[in-house]
């Protein structure tokens, strides 16, 4: 009888051993350290203040301003993040203006755990060019690159013009993964009046924090790596982003 109470005692505390040892595998211990390594995502609204970034064109309808469609897009990403449980900063929430390199500053002071993601409109000089592009220098931005690439075409059915390894101030000099996004182009017409709907910003915003929140949970995982290219740091007198 003894015995029996002994036996079943020691099964019991085995099986709650067990339970313990996979509750410390899989439960408090990872929860907060996902794959991606962050914890913290930096969004960055491309321009603002006395810096329009690109125009639609003042003969166009209607004429959109850069600065305030990335405020926009970056308030609805900030708002899905937090809403999944992912802390976020922003380096502007008005329409002000910031240097670059203090874009940068920021990004550094934040340091391990955080992330920087950029969002631009893309302008040129014809109305033919179409589509999202997202940019990364550093290696370890290429999958983060990568997820909101494909999630953000996915989310709107855009022309997809890839992602291209270039180095500009936010993808060079952040000491952390730093990726930028050009979302659309507002000198296409087409494009341009779909930017104006609140309804297709938020269709790109859900692919951007999408694409964070893919990275988030499984960091590079099936992303093809690429070597890290070393360049000298990216200065305002090279490039106009
Ligand atoms: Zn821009």
């Amino acid at each position: 009888m003894l015995d029996n109470e002994t036996k079943l005692i020691q099964r019991l505390f085995l099986v709650l051993a067990a339970v313990l040892i996979a509750g410390c595998a899989h439960g408090p211990r990872t929860a907060g350290l996902k794959q991606g390594g962050f914890t913290t995502v930096l969004i960055d609204p491309g321009h603002g203040g006395k810096d329009n970034g690109g125009t639609s064109g003042r003969r166009s309808a209607p004429f959109l301003r850069e600065k305030d469609l990335t405020l926009d897009t970056a308030m609805r990403v900030r708002d899905i993040l937090n809403h999944a449980g992912v802390r976020t900063v922003m380096t502007r929430d008005g329409d002000y203006f910031i240097e670059l390199d203090d874009r940068v500053a920021m990004a550094n002071r934040l340091g391990n755990g955080a992330i920087l993601v950029s969002i631009h409109y893309n302008a040129t000089g014809s109305s033919a060019p179409r589509g999202v592009q997202t940019f990364f220098w550093h290696a370890n931005s290429h999958g983060l690159a990568t997820r909101i690439q494909q999630n953000v075409v996915q989310s709107t059915g855009e022309y997809n013009n890839g992602v291209t390894r270039r180095r500009l101030r936010l993808t060079r000099n952040p000491q952390i993964p730093c990726v930028l996004c050009e979302c659309a182009y507002l000198t296409n017409p087409a494009e341009n009046a779909k930017a104006a709907q609140a309804s297709y910003r938020q269709l790109i915003a859900n692919g951007i924090a999408n694409g964070i929140l893919q990275e988030y949970r499984l960091g590079d995982q099936g992303i093809p790596s690429v070597p890290e290219i070393w360049a000298p740091l990216s200065k305002g007198s090279e490039k106009r982003e």
